[in-house]
């Protein structure tokens, strides 16, 4: 068997504190993390081999060096990714995050998760990421531009509503897609919207779609209440990352009746065993632009909140935060993932073996995606919906997507993560056996 282009090295000949520094890199390295979990399901299904050939790389790779020119009047050159896992279903779909960390790897991962995502919530699109190399807290508004401006040209060719739609991800947001949006209409000669979804309402974008990831979470977390017949009262909830997705999640779920105790920041957490008052929160974050100082807590240590004594525990700011080292030591009933990737395979089976009930990210934050697409739709016919209507689908496609995943869960004696790409990888290979293999 040749070896696979995207394999790791091997480890044999290494030495053993190198195997052991490899393990822990191997561990955390987000696109050997999305292969496992991809062919464990696809083991599971019996995929023939040809078409899990497929779907094990990325369709596309594209890196852009991009020069800019910086306040100062010096020019830079920043690193961009663009990958398009699959568009078997639909056009390529997914994010672009700006951050130091950013590697192609992560890149993969993530675009594969958004193919997966997709098809889980049954929605005509493949799946996409994007990212640059850059540290957003250290570059002006104009440099910023810049840079997106001068990525998007240089992926030009690569974009569009039919062919691949990005959306904001970590460090980006509506101003971002605006400037994406009006770059590749002046390109196109004409304002074509439905090139970015995540844009202001008034350039197309669509009423919920700020809202829907962490609204899309709190509707997880009540299938997952519902099918282990707990309640909503007395269900003590942390949340991890105070962002788009953690915040809203945590408000909804403050609305819906829950108790949330804790909320973790990269460097600061805050801790009420009585509930923190969740409007009081996202309004101090509004004014200060964190959570440090908020009066009715007490500050908690980060690290030791995820390992906290509650019913359901949110991650939702990162990858890699549940590992094979705090996993045993996570005392939450129930985890759902708001982030993208925030749980190890290794962690998984210590969490398996544990009887905590994770709903997996791809499924759990994926209301996101549901609603880009319905951004999407609304700009392609130029009408748009009330929020209520946008919610309701939104709520539905969830509570379907939960109920599809858990009967994939039950039928094959699997957990909920392998049971959700199942589903996933049984959609997009049955579209790509329909559709056959171009020569
Ligand atoms: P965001 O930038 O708005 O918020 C992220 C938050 O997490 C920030 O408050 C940041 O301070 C915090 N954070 C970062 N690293 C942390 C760490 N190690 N420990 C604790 N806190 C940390 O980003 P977001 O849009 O909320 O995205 C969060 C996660 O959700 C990412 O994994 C993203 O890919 C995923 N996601 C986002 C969307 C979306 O619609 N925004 C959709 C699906 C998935």
């Amino acid at each position: 068997m040749p070896q696979h282009p995207l394999d790791p090295i091997s480890t044999a000949n290494h030495p053993s504190a190198a195997r052991a520094a490899h393990a822990l890199e191997s561990e955390t390295n987000p696109w050997e993390a999305q292969a496992a979990r991809f062919d464990a399901a696809a083991r599971k299904l019996n995929l023939d081999a040809g078409i899990r050939r497929v779907l094990s790389l990325p369709a596309r790779e594209i890196i852009v060096h991009i020069p800019v020119v910086m306040d100062n009047g010096q020019i830079e050159v920043f690193t961009g990714y663009r990958v398009q896992h699959s568009i078997a279903r639909g056009p390529a779909k997914g994010g672009i995050r700006y951050s130091p960390d950013v590697s192609l790897d992560e890149v993969r991962a993530l675009a594969a998760w958004m193919t997966w995502k997709c098809a889980i919530v049954n929605i005509p699109f493949g799946g996409a990421k994007g990212g640059v190399i850059c540290d957003p807290g250290k570059l002006s508004a104009g440099e910023l531009e810049r840079i997106t401006r001068r990525y998007t040209a240089s992926l030009i060719e690569f974009l569009g509503p039919e062919k691949d739609v990005p959306a904001p991800d970590m460090n980006t947001n509506e101003q971002t897609m605006a400037w994406i949006m009006d770059t590749y209409s002046m390109h196109t000669g004409q304002t074509v919207t439905g090139v970015v979804t995540g844009k202001p309402l008034d350039l197309g974008g669509s009423l919920g779609r700020r809202e829907a990831t962490g609204r899309g979470v709190s509707v997880m977390c009540d299938s997952a209440l519902r099918h282990l017949g707990m309640s909503r009262e007395g269900c003590r909830v942390i949340v991890q990352g105070f962002g788009n997705v953690g915040g809203y999640t945590a408000k909804y779920l403050a609305e819906k009746g829950y108790k949330v105790i804790g909320v973790a920041e990269m460097h600061h957490g805050l801790y009420n065993d009585n509930g923190l008052d969740i409007p009081a929160l996202l309004r101090h974050r509004a004014e200060t632009g964190g959570i440090v100082g908020f009066r009715e807590a007490e500050a908690a240590d980060p690290a030791t909140l995820l390992t906290s004594p509650c019913d359901l525990l949110v991650p939702a700011a990162t990858e890699n935060v549940i590992t094979s080292k705090n996993a045993a030591q996570i005392k939450a009933h129930i985890l759902c993932e708001g982030a993208n990737g925030p749980t190890t395979p290794a962690a998984d089976e210590i969490l398996s073996a544990n009887n905590v009930f994770v709903v997996p990210d791809i499924l759990a934050n994926s209301g996101g995606v549901t609603t880009s697409y319905f951004e999407w739709v609304q700009d392609r016919m130029g009408y748009f919906w009330e929020e209520e209507v946008v919610f309701q689908r939104l709520d539905r496609i969830m509570r379907e997507s939960f109920d599809a995943v858990l009967a994939y869960a039950t039928n094959h004696g699997v957990n909920n993560r392998i049971a959700a790409y199942m589903l996933a990888i049984d959609r997009v290979a049955f579209t790509l056996r329909q559709r056959g293999i171009y020569a």
